[in-house]
Formats: C-alpha cells, sequence, structure tokens
C-alpha cells in the first residue's frame, strides 16, 4: 500500500532522503560541524556529568575540527570525495549544545554556513531550555535573510517520561520542551525531535507513547535511534556491572517498525538506527552494520506489510497503549 506513496520513493516511511530529493531533485550530504560549544549539562550550570549516555564529544564525535566553518565545510565536502562536486550540502551543528552561546557568535557562525554557496541548510542541535526568545529572533531573522535555504532545529527529548528523564539526566522537565516547540512554531521553524528506543526502565509501550505524543506536536522530523552505550560514560559503567543491556536487532526491528506505523505519515524520518563510532561503541556491536540493520528492516516490513503511520489514528490518545 505504500508503494502508492510516490513522494516516499519505494520507502515504507518518508525518509529525509526521499524528503530532500522531492525538494532538490537529488540527495543532500550532511557535514557535521563542531562550533566550540559547550552544555549547560556539562559546564557546571545545570550539572558536570552531562547526560548518561553523552560522549566526551558531546553527540557529535563525527564532527569536522577546524578555524572557522567554511575550513569545516571544505574538510567535509572532500570526505565525500570528487563525486559529490556541485551537489548540495547541510551544515549540521552537532557537537554538544549549538545555541548556547552569545547571540552574536551565533550569527556569527549560522551566517557563515548559510552564506556557502553549496549549503542548502543548517541544522542545529540544541537544548529547548537552550531556546530563549533572543535565539528564537535570531533564528527567525535568519530565515527571513536566507529564504532559498532552510534552517532547522534539533532537539534531544529522548522520552516524554519525567522518571525516565531524571535517570538519563537530561536536566529539563517535559514543560520546557513544550514551551520551546511552541515558540519555534510560532516562528515557523522547523524542527526534529530525538527519541532514544532502549533507554533503562522503558517498556515498548513507553516508546510509543512518547510518539503519539509527538504526534499531537506534529514537529517537521524525527530522528529515532538505538541506545548506543558508548565508552567513558556513566552508562558504560552500567552496563559492565549488569544494571542494564541492550537490544538484540530481532527486539530492536520490532520496536522500531511499532513506532513507525504509529508515527503519522507525513512527518519526515531522518534516522532509524544510531551513529555510534565504532572505536567507542561498547553495545550493541551489531548496530555497526548500517547496511545490514536497513535491510533488514526494509524486509521486515515488506513481509509483514508495515508502513509508516498504519496504525496512527489523528485523535488518538497517548493513554490508549
Ligand atoms: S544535552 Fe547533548 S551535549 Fe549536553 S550532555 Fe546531553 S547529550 Fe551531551
Amino acid at each position: 500500500m505504500f508503494g502508492t506513496n510516490t513522494t516516499w520513493h519505494g520507502k515504507p516511511y518518508y525518509s529525509l532522503d526521499a524528503y530532500l530529493k522531492n525538494r532538490y531533485g537529488h540527495k543532500c550530504y550532511k557535514i557535521a560541524i563542531n562550533a566550540g560549544m559547550t552544555c549547560p549539562n556539562r559546564d557546571g550550570t545545570l550539572d558536570t556529568r552531562g547526560c548518561i549516555f553523552c560522549s566526551a564529544g558531546g553527540s557529535g564525535d563525527f564532527a569536522a575540527t577546524g578555524d572557522s566553518i567554511t575550513t569545516q565545510l571544505e574538510q567535509g565536502k572532500r570526505l565525500f570525495g570528487d563525486k559529490n562536486i556541485g551537489e548540495h550540502y547541510i551544515a549540521y551543528f552537532q557537537a554538544y549544545t549549538n545555541t548556547y552561546a552569545p547571540v552574536g557568535y551565533l550569527r556569527h557562525i549560522y551566517t557563515e554556513a548559510l552564506s556557502h554557496p553549496e549549503v542548502c541548510g543548517i541544522s542545529i542541535a540544541t537544548r529547548p531550555d537552550c531556546l530563549g526568545n533572543e535565539v528564537l529572533n535570531l533564528l527567525e531573522e535568519l530565515q527571513d535573510a536566507f529564504p532559498d535555504k532552510f534552517l532547522w532545529i534539533e532537539l534531544g527529548l529522548q522520552t516524554i517520561h519525567e522518571e525516565t528523564a531524571s535517570y538519563i539526566r537530561r536536566g529539563y522537565p517535559l514543560s520546557c520542551f513544550e514551551e520551546a516547540v511552541k515558540g519555534l512554531a510560532a516562528r515557523n521553524i522547523p524542527y526534529i525531535v530525538h527519541v532514544i528506543l532502549g533507554l533503562p526502565g522503558e517498556t515498548p509501550n513507553m516508546i510509543y507513547r512518547t510518539i503519539q505524543y509527538l504526534n499531537h506536536l506534529h514537529p517537521f522530523g524525527i530522528k529515532l535511534q538505538l541506545l548506543h552505550i558508548l565508552e567513558g560514560t556513566d552508562l558504560a559503567d552500567e552496563y559492565r556491572a549488569a544494571k542494564i543491556r541492550t537490544y538484540d536487532k530481532e527486539e530492536y526491528l520490532d520496536i522500531l517498525i511499532k513506532c513507525l506505523e504509529y508515527l503519522s505519515s507525513d512527518i519526515i524520518v531522518h534516522r532509524l538506527t544510531g551513529d555510534g563510532p565504532k572505536d567507542i561503541l561498547l553495545a550493541p556491536r551489531w548496530s555497526l552494520n548500517k547496511r545490514d540493520v536497513l535491510n533488514s528492516l526494509h524486509q521486515q516490513m515488506k513481509l509483514t506489510n508495515a508502513y509508516q503511520g498504519r496504525l496512527f489514528h489523528a485523535t488518538g490518545s497517548i493513554d490508549t497503549l
């Protein structure tokens, strides 16, 4: 049935690739940027330990480093090789909290990225408690200044459940997230929500409730990320002490497919696995074979006639699960 949805380009869900092909006619490549930020959950403002799963690289372990945004973009482009010359790139401000700096500095780095002729847009990963009015006004100003380019915000919500949020030391309540998305929606700034599947203590139904909750808010996109245990994190200590476990592949695929089926069919899926760096990924190691995970996912969805939105009910209550 999903095959009739030509905007999905043959996949059983609305992928970011499909969205970009619809908009630009071809693939766009993400270049991770490290803009030298820190995070209130690491610099002592809220905590010094960071979220329990966060690596020393501030969840930006693939981010390039360099003197300027332009230098990092050029370095990032070279990683894709010659075949992609002339294509579009997305500057992904990934490492740490990318709105956690004086507005003058933020204006400078975002403008530099948006002014690059091959950059079609920027995506800014941040926390909802770092999106005050001054920052929101800047984002709106930049949207107006670069009408041909896009500006997305990525928010690491991970879960709607307060007990899990406190366990992972997220450092803000759900009400803070709601306030931030209200501000973004009022300014028509598209946002992408990160959700982690497999957080300790969460049942599959708790995860589906997070998905149903997001359906009500209706973000532009979602990243469904498998819980990764990275070396050097407090989560790694818990894993080694056998206090927590991670999903096996079959379990993950079952839950992931259910999430996609509950998800509204027009929310763009930006990620379906995780991007744990090989050298520090403690578990689950099977996730390193991304191609195999995605092939298995597509195969299983095909076999079971599953597709994004199959179980979506616009009026469905988040308490029905
Ligand atoms: S908010 Fe992001 S950068 Fe900060 S500690 Fe948590 S995961 Fe790491």
